[in-house]
């Protein structure tokens, strides 16, 4: 069975084919973050119009690279949400109109199951059940994973998101949008001991999270040297950076060893974008040679939003109930939705 996924929740176009039997076909990809880089964040209109101008290519794209045709398609798996309302109505008009056309069924996937899953598409797979940290640019979430759609959440933040907390802080610091991969470049150079911030929550015995202290930290620092951010010196930067990123890494793989302990799970699965950050993932390493347990991570190409992870988790939930894709091609975003509120597959 060949699952066609599309993504377009925010500010990245995905096209990807996924085969039950051979894996993953092809993905195509358009990040829209040059646009945005200029307001300094996503703008939604400007998403929703971009949406639509890269679907058609992305689909040509990926139809040409698996060397397939759009007939022998058997599925439309789509972002129906959470997400922006236009960018994920761009994403649902095209599945619907395509399945409407192709008399091919259509099913609507939620975003964060899709990178809950992505680590699935990895080589290494890990077995069910497993613990999975959700750290994405919108969600902070640690989950208990039983199996497709079978998620409980034990925690997540109460305020800023840890990808968000990377941008923000990254902003102080004058880097550019999204922040995330810069500040850990900049922290790379750092001095570990010239600043100390805090890590909230670090002993809240639950398995919740705030970051917005940590970023009111960060400012309180660059504010303390009582000039523009421009004229501070990069190695002082890199400094900063550095106790920003020791700083989140820290509550991050101290709230995983915390949920395995609690559970007695012995797997961990890590996904969304600061998934990517490679802090994150050498302490995580490190961790989990001291403590026993085993730690999965997407590719690095599927930790931010991408296709492939919407034709897959539409690709699992197909193999498991047939009738999870219906011919009912009106357009049903949700750009609120709870992942607890999903049935299980
Ligand atoms: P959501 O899935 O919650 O709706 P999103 O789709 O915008 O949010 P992702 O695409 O999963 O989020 O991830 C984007 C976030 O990941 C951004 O905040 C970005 O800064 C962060 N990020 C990406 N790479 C890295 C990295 N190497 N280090 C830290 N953060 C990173
Ligand atoms: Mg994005
Ligand atoms: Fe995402």
């Amino acid at each position: 069975m060949i699952v066609l996924g599309v993504e377009s929740s925010c500010d990245e176009t995905g096209l990807a084919l996924y085969d039950t039997e051979r894996g993953l076909l092809s993905h195509a990809l358009h990040s829209q973050v040059a646009m945005h880089e200029e307001y300094g964040g996503v703008v939604p209109e400007l998403a929703s119009r971009d949406h639509i101008r890269r679907a058609l290519p992305l689909l040509e794209q990926a139809l040409t690279t698996a060397g397939v045709t759009k007939e022998s398609i058997d599925a439309i798996a789509y972002t129906q949400g959470p997400g922006l309302a236009g960018a994920l109505l761009v994403g649902s008009s095209v599945a619907c109109s395509l399945g409407l056309a192709l008399d091919k069924p259509v099913l609507g996937v939620h975003h964060l199951e899709g990178h809950l899953l992505s680590p699935l598409l990895a080589s290494e797979r890990p077995e069910f059940p497993f613990i999975a940290l959700l750290v994405s640019g919108g969600h902070t979430q640690l989950m208990r994973v039983d199996g497709v759609g079978r998620y409980t959440l034990l925690g997540e933040t109460l305020d800023d998101a840890a990808g968000e907390a990377f941008d923000k802080s990254a902003k102080l610091l004058g880097l550019g949008y999204p922040g995330g991969p810069a500040i850990s470049r900049l922290a790379e150079f750092g001095d570990p001991a010239a600043y100390t911030l805090p890590r909230p929550m670090l002993h809240s015995k639950d398995f919740n999270f705030s970051f917005s202290g940590l970023k009111t930290a960060v400012l309180t620092v660059v504010k303390k040297h009582e000039t523009d951010i421009a004229n501070i010196c990069e190695q002082d930067k890199a400094n900063i950076a550095r106790g920003f990123v020791d700083a989140i890494v820290d509550v991050l793989v101290a709230k995983c060893v915390s949920a395995l302990k609690h559970t007695g799970l012995t797997r961990l699965v890590i996904a969304g974008g600061v998934g990517a950050n490679r802090q994150l993932r050498a302490a995580l390493d490190a961790a989990a040679v001291r403590k026993r347990f085993k730690v999965y991570y997407p590719e690095l190409e599927f930790c931010t939003d991408n296709g492939a992870m919407i034709a897959f988790a539409g690709a699992l939930r197909l193999e498991r109930n047939p009738q999870a894709a219906q011919r009912d091609y009106a357009f049903n975003v949700r750009p609120r939705w709870p992942l607890d509120e999903l049935e299980a597959a």
